[in-house]
């Protein structure tokens, strides 16, 4: 039972839920739920308005850019949609992994990528991928469209009043992967780990482990030019700064950063054997 208050509205377009949302007060975007309605439940957010967003056919579909090597995720693709779409498979199979990565079967046939994305307060699967793969988020709001990378994006959140439109993804092909460890009751990540392996060397990003999603340019730096062996690896992670990790439950900073340097090993090789 949600024991608070608020209107419901489903719209036909994405103007008239941009109207919807930036004419009322504590309005929130709904997409598959998963996030949103415990959230409720537990009275951590409240909400005047849901603005419900599945009727939205333009956020839907996964599609090659015009011309470019990109990939454009619609905000409602969902999780399992995306954890099995050719294209992202191909192209950007650390973000397919993270969404296979995410909850349960039924967490992944509602919940939506630009939900996981949006879902601020604790850590998600989806975020550190986009990270690792150099995407944007592509937002539609009443200044009109902009884009931001997914670095950013996740430090800042969606803007008020805003509704994220897609995920914008060069696909790069085979050599990236992610790597996780999961809380065993709630399956979010104790920490997870997205690489990608770049002509100009590795890129890194982490999450559950430190405060928000990050890239960790450090890392990158030290293994630039590799090789990624297991040893380098964790040399490189213990060369960070030790309050970058964050000691959660029953984890210690120290714990964190070499579990984060372990995941880290294990993607670079997967990322490598798949090149
Ligand atoms: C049992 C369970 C297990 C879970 N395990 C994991 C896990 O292992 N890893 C993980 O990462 N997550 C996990 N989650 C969380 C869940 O997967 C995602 O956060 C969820 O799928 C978010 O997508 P959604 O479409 O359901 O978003 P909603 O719940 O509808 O929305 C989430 C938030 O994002 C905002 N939002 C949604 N879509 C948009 C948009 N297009 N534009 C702007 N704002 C938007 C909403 O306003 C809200 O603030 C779990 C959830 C449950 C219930």
């Amino acid at each position: 039972m949600i024991l608070t208050e608020f209107d419901y509205v489903r719209p036909a377009g994405l103007d008239e839920a941009l109207t919807l949302l930036s004419a009322t007060r504590n309005a929130r975007v709904l997409a598959g739920g998963q996030s949103l309605l415990p959230d409720l439940r537990a009275g951590t957010v409240r909400a005047g308005l849901l603005v419900d967003i599945r009727r939205l056919e333009e956020l839907r579909g996964i599609t090659r850019t015009p011309g470019g090597p990109r990939l454009r995720i619609g905000a409602l693709t969902t999780l399992a949609e995306l954890s099995a779409d050719p294209l992202v498979l191909a192209g950007a199979p650390e973000l397919a992994a993270a969404a296979r990565a995410n909850g349960d079967p039924q967490v992944r046939n509602l919940g939506t990528a630009g939900g996981n994305l949006a879902a601020g307060g604790r850590a998600t699967d989806l975020p550190v991928a986009a990270i690792a793969a150099d995407a944007e988020v592509e937002l539609a709001g009443p200044g009109g469209r902009s884009t931001v990378p997914a670095e950013r994006f996740a430090a800042d959140g969606a803007p008020a009043g805003t509704v994220v439109t897609a995920l914008l993804v060069p696909a790069a092909g085979p050599a990236a992967a992610f790597e996780k460890t999961a809380d065993r009751a709630t399956r979010y990540p104790v920490c997870a780990t997205a690489v990608r392996i770049t002509p100009g060397g590795p890129r890194i990003a982490v999450t559950g482990a430190t405060a928000r999603p990050l890239r960790l340019r450090g890392v990158e730096d030290r293994l630039r030019g590799g090789p990624y062996t297991t040893d380098a690896v964790l040399a490189a992670f213990r060369a960070e700064p030790r309050e970058l990790f964050v000691p959660g439950r029953g984890t210690s900073a120290e714990y964190l950063g070499h579990l984060a340097g372990v995941l880290t090993a294990r993607a670079l090789a997967r990322a490598q054997a798949l090149a």
